[in-house]
Parts: C-alpha cells; sequence; structure tokens
C-alpha cells in the first residue's frame, strides 16, 4: 500500500504516518526527518537544507525529488509506504507519478489531514521533537513520559528551529501557496481523502484506519 499524507504543518501529518507505518508494516518516509538527519551529520545536503528550513521554506525541488526517489527505491520500500512531507509542490507530485507509472504502480491513498490555521501555531509551540529517533511530543496533548525526553530512545527533546511561532506563519503561507493545490491533484486521480485532524490522536487514527482498511 503506497500512502501520501497531506495537511498543513503540524496538522498531525508524522503522527499518524508512524502509527499507520507500525500498523501495516510499511516504512515511514519523511523528507523532513531525511533533511533533519542530514543537518545532524553535517552533510553538504543538510547544509544546504538547513537554509530554507529555517526561513520556512521549501527545500528546493531539485534537492528533494532525488532524495526521495532513491528512498522509494530501497527494498524495505517494495511493498509500499507511508510518504509524510513530500509531495509538497505539484512538480514533486509530477515526478512521483512518473516514477510510479514506469513501474506500473500508483499511490493508493492521499490522506488529507485537516486543521484549521488558528489551531496550527499552537500546536507547533508545543511540539518537541527527537533529533535521534524522529519520535514526536506535544507538552500538552502527548507529553512523553519524562519531561524533556523522548519514550523511543532516551535522547533529549528539542523545540525545533523551524517551529518559532514567525517561522511556522511563512511555512502556512507557504503551505497555502504551494502544497494545498495538491488536494485537487489528488482529488482528480480519484485518491484523496479527508480526515479531521483537529479530534484527538487516537480518534484521528481510527477514521484512516476505516479508511485503508
Ligand atoms: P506534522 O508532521 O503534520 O508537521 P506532527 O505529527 O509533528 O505534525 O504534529 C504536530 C504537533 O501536534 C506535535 O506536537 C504533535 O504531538 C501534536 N499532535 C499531533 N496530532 C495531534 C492531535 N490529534 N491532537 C493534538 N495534538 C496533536
Ligand atoms: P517537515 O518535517 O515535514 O515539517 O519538514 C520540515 C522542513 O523541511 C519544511 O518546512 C521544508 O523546509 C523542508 N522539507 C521537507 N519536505 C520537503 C519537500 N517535500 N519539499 C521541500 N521542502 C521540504
Amino acid at each position: 500500500m503506497k500512502i501520501i499524507m497531506l495537511g498543513a504543518p503540524g496538522a498531525g501529518k508524522g503522527t499518524q504516518a508512524k502509527m499507520i507505518a507500525e500498523r501495516y508494516q510499511i516504512p515511514h518516509v519523511s523528507t523532513g526527518d531525511i533533511f533533519r538527519a542530514n543537518i545532524k551529520n553535517g552533510t553538504e545536503l543538510g547544509k544546504q537544507a538547513k537554509e530554507y528550513m529555517d526561513k520556512g521554506l521549501l527545500v528546493p525541488d531539485e534537492l528533494t525529488v532525488k532524495i526521495l526517489l532513491d528512498r522509494v527505491a530501497q527494498p524495505d520500500c517494495k511493498n509500499g509506504y507511508v510518504l509524510d512531507g513530500f509531495p509538497r509542490t505539484i512538480p514533486q507530485a509530477e515526478v512521483l507519478d512518473e516514477a510510479l507509472t514506469k513501474l506500473n504502480e500508483s499511490i493508493d491513498y492521499a490522506v488529507n489531514v485537516e486543521v484549521p490555521d488558528e489551531n496550527i501555531v499552537k500546536r507547533m509551540s508545543g511540539r518537541r521533537a527527537c533529533l535521534k529517533c524522529g519520535a514526536t511530543y506535544h507538552i500538552e496533548h502527548i507529553p512523553p513520559k519524562q519531561e524533556g525526553i523522548c519514550d523511543t530512545c532516551g535522547s533529549e527533546l528539542v523545540l525545533r528551529d523551524d517551529d518559532k511561532p514567525e517561522t511556522v506563519q511563512n511555512r502556512l503561507k507557504v503551505y497555502h501557496e504551494q502544497t494545498q493545490p495538491l488536494i485537487d491533484f489528488y482529488t482528480g486521480k480519484g485518491v484523496l481523502k479527508t480526515v479531521d485532524g483537529t479530534q484527538p490522536m487516537e480518534k484521528v487514527f481510527e477514521d484512516i484506519t476505516s479508511i485503508l482498511g
């Protein structure tokens, strides 16, 4: 099963993608996580990506598309995957579509996690991320067992540089301009499914699993 998660930054794509990956035993592929790992390791890609990420801008398609196509060509993606944070532009969606068509494959579901902008800034300022294993928490809604420490790997949790309120406003603007058009793109392909992302995380997941079967 090949799934795409759509939604504004902070809508809960990553939270749901991790749960989907576990339930359906498919890899969770997050371009944001790949960039953050590269930044942490000080790679050239990481240095280039950070320039854009810190400003709340998208990393250019030339850099993003290649890492995604390389990732989904790995053997563990043979039976499907859940994409989180990709595609974010129409050209990215078109490249993915072409690559899949060549393999006689297609996306099964594009799950749109809908959350109004008013809720987003609050969610982002409360988000805490583990840069080691990619786990995500919220200080009020989804707190870790021990404050500031990742439940999964015991590393320290951080407020992402791009989750500061002024950057979040930029990211929302970029989302509406460049990413929201994907909703029409995947509606046109007949695979778009929308869920109400303002509900508690377990209820959002229930709605998603009733769609995926
Ligand atoms: P995205 O991947 O779409 O940017 P995340 O999955 O990282 O979003 O979620 C953003 C923040 O909101 C995180 O702090 C997360 O713990 C929290 N969150 C996710 N889902 C919910 C929910 N259903 N209700 C409340 N908070 C949530
Ligand atoms: P995320 O972890 O999905 O919120 O992504 C964090 C940041 O990484 C984004 O704000 C972008 O700067 C960058 N990024 C992640 N995925 C993409 C993508 N598909 N295209 C362009 N930039 C991306």
